[in-house]
């Protein structure tokens, strides 16, 4: 099932929230609470990190399987290929398929410690597109295959055009869809989806949206990311940066309107990067106005098998 279709037109925004794996047994009780707390708010999918290397990998089968058969929600796994040789990569697949899960967000990974060059596994995969191609080799159109897309470019990959073209034979090699890293400028984000659409990237594109908790962490993500903040970003946080309640509120209202930025460019699917907290996004939805009513979620009801947006 397609997790989302992008479209112009009347159609209600739907949004989608991603989660990471906790280090610890209590911190994944912990989520699972407050993953069944924020379903509420009716995503249209979740989606739960690999941890680069795989050292928590089992815990993400584990959560995968938990969230599709026990919470019954679509949940996409991230699966990545550093520190994974091919029969790990089989294994994550098998359990996936087991637990019902259909939907693989493929990608290259991080290195296994910050700062650390990314070497590929020697019994494994390169890039990201060779997991994609692989999968698909395997379980033929049981996954839809998801890829990660960069408007401001990534760690190891900064020429913009060289990137792009990457991200295109990503696509070409079988994913659906792509969902983007973080950013705080959307004209950036709106333009890159044009230079995509421009080099005959057709696949629905999925803003990754990244709610401001505090200013520390608002900060300190950008610069992680290294993406742009805008000027009038810093100026309406900067002087209520001790302030976490200003922040948050200020944060929301920025938020929002960068959102609705994107839906009124006809991208109606939002990716919320909870980092498993759930004030910020509820806020950021709460302004948008796009939570759907109890009686819709209902009918949605259930969500497998199809959570496609072209109804
Ligand atoms: P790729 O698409 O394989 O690209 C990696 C680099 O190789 C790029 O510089 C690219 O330009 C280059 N490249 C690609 N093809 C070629 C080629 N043919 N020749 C030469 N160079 C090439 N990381 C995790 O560890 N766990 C997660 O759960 C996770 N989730 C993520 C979710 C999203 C939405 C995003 C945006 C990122 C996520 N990441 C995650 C981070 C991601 O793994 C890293 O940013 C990683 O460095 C790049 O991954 P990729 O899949 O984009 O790699």
């Amino acid at each position: 099932p397609k997790l989302v279709a992008e479209h112009k037109g009347n159609g209600k925004p739907t949004f989608s929230f991603e989660y990471f794996v906790p280090k610890t047994a209590q911190g994944v009780q912990n989520l699972y609470d407050r993953m069944d707390r924020m379903n509420q708010l009716g995503p249209q999918f979740i989606d739960i990190t690999w941890n680069a290397g795989g050292r928590l990998s089992n815990l993400t089968c584990e959560m995968v399987n938990v969230a599709q058969s026990v919470y019954g929600i679509e949940t996409c796994m991230h699966l990545t290929c550093t520190g994974m040789p091919k029969s790990k990569v089989d294994n994550a697949l098998k359990e996936a398929y087991k637990a019902g899960c259909t939907n693989i967000l493929a990608l290259r990974g991080d290195p296994p410690r910050e700062n650390e060059k990314w070497e590929a596994d020697p019994h494994g995969f390169h890039y990201a597109k060779d997991l994609v191609k692989y999968i698909k080799a395997n379980y033929g159109n049981h996954f839809d295959i998801h890829v990660a897309g960069y408007p401001e470019g990534c760690d190891d990959g900064t020429d913009p055009e060289l990137l792009l073209e990457h991200l295109k034979e990503k696509v070409d090699a079988g994913a659906s869809s792509i969902i983007t890293q973080m950013f705080y400028d959307v004209d950036i984000f709106l333009d890159w989806v044009n230079k995509c659409r421009d080099i005959g990237i057709t696949v629905p594109i999925i803003p990754g949206i990244m709610p401001i908790h505090t200013y520390a962490a608002f900060m300190r993500r950008a610069t992680w990311t290294k993406c742009h903040i805008p000027e009038k970003w810093l100026h309406l946080l900067e002087p209520v940066k001790n302030d976490d309640v200003a922040v948050r509120d200020i944060g929301r209202d920025l938020m929002v309107e960068l959102c609705q930025k994107i839906i009124d460019a006809g991208i109606l699917h939002l990716h919320f990067y909870t980092m498993n907290l759930a004030t910020a996004t509820r806020m950021c939805l709460e302004g948008l106005g796009i939570i759907p009513s109890l009686e819709q979620r209902t009918k949605a009801l259930p969500f497998r098998p199809s959570l496609g947006l072209n109804r």
